[in-house]
């Protein structure tokens, strides 16, 4: 397995391989592997000559400085993982430097309104950053297809509209949350939870299934309440947010529309560790 960490070798082997007609896929990622990612990298073996994994802490994505020191970074170990998979792979692990020069900063974008919502209005300047990132990694490898997590559902939805609006030749292949034997998503975050808050975690899993229940004979409203109710005086996890959104445009639900579909999403806190977690609520995707 080969381990990049300067663009221009990566974009000579890519060029090579374009040559032979491989098709590239990526798989983008900020490290700390678990099963998560590597469930991304399964699918994107399926379908692709050659897969590259970018493994790289995006510093403009961070709006919580706290959060970015604290954001796990264990390449070795990664690397390991990887070989393991697979000895296909490719590996691109650039500095900051390397992807952004001396001026580590966001571009701005327009996302029709996808990026004011939940995420983007929690995490201030978040989508900007993550625009920034995948629109650079996506010049950089140029890939065919593009694999992306339902776990991060919004940001799914952001790099379509990316593609949309800047005309990308990318494929962009929207994968399945993967979650650990309680329920709980997979997240690099997981790692800094202890055995009983990990446990306890699960509870978000928990409440969106119920959620999913529900939605069948509540009102919005009424499950909004129910969710909040929930969560007050839970010993270990903090609501930062629950939401019920149109599955395409991710505006707010007023009420349920024939034809539409629906997910329903959480952000909830232990301590200082965020976690994020969504469901699809009516399955016509
Ligand atoms: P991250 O390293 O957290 O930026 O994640 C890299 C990619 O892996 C993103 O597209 C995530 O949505 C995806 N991902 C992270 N966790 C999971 C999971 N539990 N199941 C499926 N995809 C995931």
């Amino acid at each position: 397995m080969q381990v990049f960490k300067e663009k221009t070798p990566l974009q000579e082997a890519i060029k090579a391989a374009k040559s032979k007609a491989e098709t590239i896929g990526l798989v983008p990622t900020m490290g700390a592997l678990h099963q998560g990612h590597l469930s991304l990298v399964k699918q994107a073996l399926e379908v692709c000559d050659r897969v590259i994994i970018s493994i790289f802490v995006n510093p403009t994505q961070f709006d919580n400085p706290k959060d970015l020191e604290k954001y796990p970074r264990t390449l070795p170990e990664d690397i390991k993982l990887l070989e393991e998979a697979s000895s296909n792979l490719w590996v691109f692990a650039p500095t900051a430097n390397e992807l952004y020069g001396d001026n580590i900063s966001s571009e701005q974008f327009n996302f029709d309104g996808l990026e004011q919502v939940m995420e983007g209005k929690h995490r201030k300047g978040h989508f900007d950053g993550v625009g920034t990132i995948v629109k650079r990694l996506f010049e950089i490898i140029t890939p065919h297809k593009a694999f992306f997590g339902e776990k991060d559902f919004q940001q799914l939805q952001i790099v379509r509209k990316l593609i949309e609006k800047t005309g990308l030749p990318v494929e962009i292949i929207g994968c399945p949350i993967l979650r650990e034997d309680n329920g709980l998503a997979r997240s690099s975050r997981n790692e800094r939870l202890n055995t009983n808050e990990r446990e306890k975690a699960s509870f978000i899993y928990q409440t969106l299934l119920k959620v999913k229940e529900l939605f069948g004979t509540k009102s919005a409203e009424y499950i909004h309440n129910w969710v909040k109710e929930q969560f007050t005086n839970h010993p270990v996890l903090k609501l930062e947010y629950f939401e019920i959104a149109d599955t395409r445009t991710l505006e707010k639900i007023n009420r349920k529309r024939k034809g539409n579909t629906y997910r329903a999403f959480i952000a909830a806190y232990v301590d200082d560790i965020r976690l994020i977690d969504n469901i699809a609520l009516n399955n016509e995707e």
